[in-house]
């Protein structure tokens, strides 16, 4: 067991609004929106980043792909449109060391990158 935030919502320990779940992979609202729509997407399995992912995780990666598209059509936000980012490290940004890719709709976003 371990305490990472994000493995221990998928395992039901904190409380998060889950969009779907399913064997691999877990949805579920961000605690701090940024957006109408602001939904993560993460592996049950704990993988820390990007960085860690290998060639033997690819069928899960196109799996978090389309669950990102999936709870987009779910919220409402596919038509008009949305974002999925994925940040990496500490210059990428990223604050939960848990590989998570981060839905964003419901309003026109910003056009920066960074
Ligand atoms: P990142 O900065 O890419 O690592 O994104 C981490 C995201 O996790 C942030 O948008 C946080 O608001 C979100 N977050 C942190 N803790 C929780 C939590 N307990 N439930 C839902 N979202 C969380
Ligand atoms: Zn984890």
């Amino acid at each position: 067991m371990n305490d990472c935030v994000f493995c221990r919502i998928a395992r039901g320990e904190i409380d998060a609004r889950v969009f779907y779940h399913d064997d691999d992979v877990v949805a579920f609202a961000d605690i701090a929106p940024m957006a109408p729509t602001h939904i993560l997407v993460v592996p049950r399995r704990h993988i820390t980043d990007l960085n860690e992912v290998t060639s033997a995780d690819e069928t899960l990666a196109a799996r978090l792909l389309l669950v990102a598209k999936q709870v987009a059509h779910a919220a409402g936000v596919a038509e008009n449109g949305y974002r999925v980012v994925i940040n990496c490290g500490p210059d990428g940004g990223q604050t939960v060391p848990h590989l998570h890719l981060h839905v964003l709709g419901g309003r026109v976003l910003d056009t920066c990158l960074g």
